[in-house]
């Protein structure tokens, strides 16, 4: 039988393998983490490359992403709606369907 023995602790049995880094460690070195007993250096990158997830949603949470969200909105609206006042009063007029019944 082959026994490992834990990176850090020589002395120690291994009792875990990291699913990230494939190495085995003892029981004190993993760390539970989403259902997975992971070692203190995957857990660490892992926790800084998660950190950076609630960062991208927390910005587009943010009041200010919300407010430039309505501000461009508003401009968008703003600007279709004048352009929607102008079209009805030509086609109002006739002056559309009069070019186009000439030209052909
Ligand atoms: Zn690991
Ligand atoms: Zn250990």
């Amino acid at each position: 039988m082959l026994q490992h023995r834990c990176l850090n602790h020589s002395a120690r049995e291994a009792v875990a393998r990291c699913p990230e880094c494939r190495r085995y460690f003892c029981r004190e070195c993993v760390t539970e983490h989403d259902g997975r007993a992971i070692c203190s250096a995957c857990l660490a990158r892992l926790s800084r490359v998660t950190e950076r997830q609630p960062l991208l949603l927390g910005w587009l949470t943010t009041p200010m992403a919300v407010a430039l969200g309505l501000t461009v909105a508003w401009l968008f609206f703003y600007g279709v709606g004048r352009v929607l006042v102008k079209i009805p009063a030509e086609w109002h007029e006739g002056t559309v369907w009069e070019k186009l019944g000439t030209d052909g």
